[in-house]
């Protein structure tokens, strides 16, 4: 946790959040990384979980220099600022400590919804329906979804 605080302490909290700006999803990378500085990693996990599902994938797979690090303002005298691998440990903890994305509970609409494929797209499709109350069904041609995720199993135990 010290090693990860201190990269988030190398964070300047820039107000007009170019980060956030290069993430294709929005995350509210400032915000998520003013948690890790505090060590509340609860909290921290729910703000990036309002905009992804996926964090300890997109921690390590993302191509972050041509996304958010690459628009960091701490590259213009340095090096920018760890935000996959503060992402990817959130997410990582959050699994671990099996903590909740949300604190409201879910209102169930009653309908069903059926998604086709379950890939990063589609699990995190399902994840959305589901938050917001609906009954989704993943149809995936592989037995097991984690055949899809071979790689990035490899990635998140190394
Ligand atoms: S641009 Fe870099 S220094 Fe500024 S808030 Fe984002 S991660 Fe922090």
């Amino acid at each position: 946790m010290e090693e990860i605080k201190q990269k988030a302490e190398y964070c300047l909290h820039c107000k007009t959040e170019p980060c956030k700006k290069g993430c294709p999803l929005e995350n509210n990378i400032p915000d998520f990384i003013e948690e890790v500085k505090k060590e509340n990693i609860k909290s921290a996990y729910q703000i990036l979980s309002k905009t992804t599902v996926l964090q300890p994938i997109c921690g390590l797979i993302c191509p972050h220099m041509s996304q958010c690090q690459g628009n960091c303002v701490r590259r213009f005298k340095g090096l920018p600022t760890s935000i996959g691998e503060m992402e990817a440990y959130v997410g990582k903890k959050a699994l671990e400590e099996k903590i909740p994305f949300e604190e409201e509970p879910i209102e169930k609409k009653g309908k069903k919804i059926a998604v086709i494929g379950g890939g990063p797209a589609g699990l995190t499709c399902s994840a959305f329906l589901a938050r917001k109350g609906y009954a989704v069904t993943i149809y995936e041609k592989h037995k097991e979804l984690r055949r899809n995720f071979s790689t990035w199993n490899s990635c998140l135990s190394s």
